[in-house]
């Protein structure tokens, strides 16, 4: 199947032709920013940080439609201030999320047509990412019906137990930090999120925190993720520090243009 283009009218058409989405979840309150508003809104080079990743996905060709995610509070300001004004017309719609991460990515798949063929999940607190780790999950996903972007660590990474003790030291070259997009099947990723809302009691009961998507494609659907390499760029906003990283690169970003 191709992937098919858009000319930025958003909406699906055509006949047997890849059918592409994207969530991009803004519905987390950020209190690690310590800002007044969630990190996903707050002013980036002149801009909300929401704003970039969803003008990069709405400029990827096979993109067909983005679904944002955002607080209830939120929704109506987003539409308005971001959507309506940047003319980010790919979005179909902003829903509102959920209390944990895991209910904001199963509103969000719920949200799509059900002849998706494959969905992008990406946290709106990630700014940087490009078209071209986007066209690589794509590829990936194709092929393993899950990928996600990742990149190697740089740092030896320590397990420890309760009492910051050191148990073991992974193998450096096996270890990967996770970023999003999270890519894939889309009924194989909507069903595995049913599965996980219906399980949900057990697994809090169980102590067992649902901290990413391809997780959950492994525990409901039993697919492994193939990881894609991505940019160290692609930060996730999460602190005051990150936010000034942010900056430099954005500066970077734009006197490259
Ligand atoms: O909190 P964390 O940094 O892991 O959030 C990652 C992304 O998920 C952010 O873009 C945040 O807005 C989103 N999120 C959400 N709904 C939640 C919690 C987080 O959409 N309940």
């Amino acid at each position: 199947m191709k992937a098919q283009t858009f000319g930025g009218n958003g909406g699906y058409g055509g006949v047997n032709i890849m059918k592409c989405a994207a969530i991009i979840l803004a519905g987390g309150t950020g209190k690690r920013m310590g800002a007044k508003v969630p990190k996903q809104y707050m002013e980036l080079c002149g801009k909300p940080v929401l704003y970039y990743s969803l003008k990069t996905f709405s400029d990827t060709d096979f993109i067909g439609e983005i679904v944002i995610v955002a607080g209830a509070e939120y929704a109506d300001k987003v539409q308005s201030e971001i959507v309506d004004l940047y003319g980010l017309h790919k979005v179909s719609s902003v829903v509102t999320g959920g209390r944990e991460r895991y209910h904001s990515v199963h509103k969000g798949l719920e949200a799509l047509p059900r002849e998706t063929d494959y969905v992008f999940i990406h946290d709106g607190a990630r700014p940087f990412i490009s078209s071209y780790t986007i066209e690589r999950c794509l590829h990936y996903a194709e092929k393993y019906k899950a990928a996600v972007a990742a990149v190697k660590s740089k740092d030896t990474v320590k397990i420890a137990d309760d009492d910051s003790m050191v148990q073991s030291t992974p193998d450096r070259s096996h270890v990967w930090q996770v970023q999003t997009p999270q890519t894939f099947e889309y009924t194989l990723i909507r069903d595995a999120y049913r599965k996980l809302i219906d399980d949900e009691e057990r697994l809090m009961a169980a102590g067992i925190a649902v901290t990413d998507d391809t997780m959950v494609a492994k525990m409901y659907a039993d697919t492994d993720a193939r990881l894609v390499e991505s940019t160290y760029e692609n930060i996730k906003l999460t602190t005051p520090d990150d936010m000034e990283l942010a900056e430099m690169i954005c500066g970077r970003v734009m006197d490259s243009k």
